[in-house]
């Protein structure tokens, strides 16, 4: 759970730019972030742990500047939360910076990755695995001397999982996705200045409209020669069953912003449709219907718009508090809800009340929620998900609990409700959420229905991300 941001704009300083579409991601992890720049002889870095706002309220040095340049937003799932692990990485050879890189995903199989490359003398700084790409697509460019498109295509061959990547070199930027293309990454430009990032939103802000998707497997490099797309070479390799792309359906449910286009689709739109499923698909008839903001708006949007019941913002957000999701650990997250949200008695007073959420991974939260809202004075809490009931451990870059700690893989959804004391509980099935979102393109929904779509080493199974 990262964000991605890449610039080429030959004869301008790109390093507000950078910043801006950062900005924009701030939501895709907000615990370190970075910025490699490159002006066609050097490459130099900036990365601390904390926001954007805080890392870069003003110019790193008066020579960070330069013509290219790719930064990235990061919520730790590989490697813990140091300044070794913040990204971008970079390459140091004898004459100095050369390369660096940053991405979103997790790799499936780091360690054989990481033991082959020390086996031949590479050392690593942290244990994260955006330095696992970087050092395998140098060592393959330095010390082999291949290509640097064909060190990128052996990187692609033999690591393994979701990458969605941005790596400069002094004068060249790319864009590399997994072959699965689980993560997003797009691009636009106008032939002068170009944009590569995971949410369209860092576009908007530059000013770029015309936006377009990288495909699973692509590589683009943008250049003194303008851009170039590489396209995948050869899916037949990719696991049976799943010939096409591999999307993170995960994306539209909660982590995407609503007004990004993500996998061909606005969020906000995809959103809306699965709170329209849960109406069509509901038997209670409630008084209003109540989003847990921020994410859940567009569904509880779609549920009200479609069952014809009004809509609410009963429950207001403190903007100040984190995301309890990502809170790393239990007391912050418990403290978390409370912090969080504060409920309009006004709304909910002796309401039936349709109270709409985009996941449940816990169960916690949603408790203490259900609970809040019947304190509140409603009559009936109809608790609506706007996703199947997730059941299993993210392996591709979201950083989910472990399999054994999420509530869907203990209970039943009769146990469940009853845990949450909701009046009733529905959630979406995996065939709603298919039927919400582009038919033309295949999506990983494994969090749901356990179907990996890279496989998975023991390693990995046993340690979750
Ligand atoms: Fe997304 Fe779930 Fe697949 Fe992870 S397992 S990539 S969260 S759909």
């Amino acid at each position: 759970m990262c964000g991605v941001v890449g610039i080429y704009a030959p004869g301008q300083d790109v390093m507000s730019d950078v910043i801006n579409g950062l900005f924009q991601m701030q939501h895709r992890g907000q615990d370190a972030c970075g910025i490699a720049i490159a002006d066609g002889s050097r490459v130099r870095l900036h990365k601390r742990l904390g926001y954007v706002r805080k890392v870069f309220n003003k110019r790193p040095a008066d020579d960070f500047q330069g013509h290219l340049a790719c930064g990235h937003v990061r919520y730790p799932t590989q490697g813990s939360n140091s300044r070794a692990n913040a990204q971008p990485h970079l390459v140091e050879t004898v004459s100095g910076p050369r390369m660096a890189l940053c991405s979103n995903g997790d790799l499936t199989n780091y360690a054989e990755a990481r033991a082959w490359l020390e086996a031949r003398g590479v050392s690593f700084a942290g244990s994260n695995d955006g330095e696992l790409l970087l050092r395998w697509i140098a060592w393959h460019h330095f010390e082999e001397g291949l290509p640097l498109l064909e060190a990128i295509r052996r990187m692609q061959e033999q690591v393994k999982g979701a990458y969605s990547a941005c790596l400069i070199t002094l004068d060249r930027l790319y864009a590399i996705r997994d072959p699965h293309a689980i993560r997003p990454l797009c691009f636009g430009g106008d032939g002068q200045r170009w944009v590569v990032a995971s949410e369209t939103n860092a576009l908007d802000i530059n000013r770029v409209d015309q936006v377009d998707e990288l495909l699973p497997g692509e590589v683009i490099s943008f250049g003194p020669e303008g851009m170039q797309r590489h396209p995948y070479p050869d899916l037949p390799k990719l696991r049976p069953g799943w010939d096409r792309s591999a999307h993170c359906v995960f994306e539209h449910v909660y982590f995407s912003r609503p007004d990004s286009i993500v996998f061909g689709e606005r969020s906000y739109d995809v959103r809306k449709r699965f709170g329209a499923w849960l109406a069509r698909h509901d038997s209670v008839r409630g008084d209003v219907v109540v989003p847990v903001p921020d994410s859940s708006n567009a569904v509880a949007l779609g549920y009200a718009q479609a069952s014809g019941l009004p809509f609410e913002f009963g429950l207001m957000r403190n903007h100040y508090i984190g995301r309890t999701f990502i809170s790393p650990d239990q007391p912050l997250r418990d403290d978390g809800v409370k912090l969080k949200f504060n409920p309009l008695r006004s709304i909910f007073k002796d309401r039936r009340v349709i109270l709409v959420d985009d996941s449940i991974v816990r169960g916690t939260t949603s408790r203490k929620l259900v609970r809040m809202v019947r304190a509140a004075g409603a009559a009936e809490v109809h608790l609506r998900i706007g996703s199947p009931v997730t059941r299993f451990s993210c392996y591709y870059g979201v950083d989910t609990p472990s399999t054994e700690e999420l509530i869907g893989n203990r209970m039943s959804e009769e146990e469940i409700r009853e845990y949450l004391t909701a009046d009733s509980l529905l959630y979406m099935t995996p065939e709603g959420v298919r039927a919400c979102v582009d038919p033309e393109r295949s999506f990983c929904m494994a969090c749901f229905d356990g179907r990996y779509p890279v496989a998975l080493t023991e390693d990995k199974r046993s340690k979750g991300c």
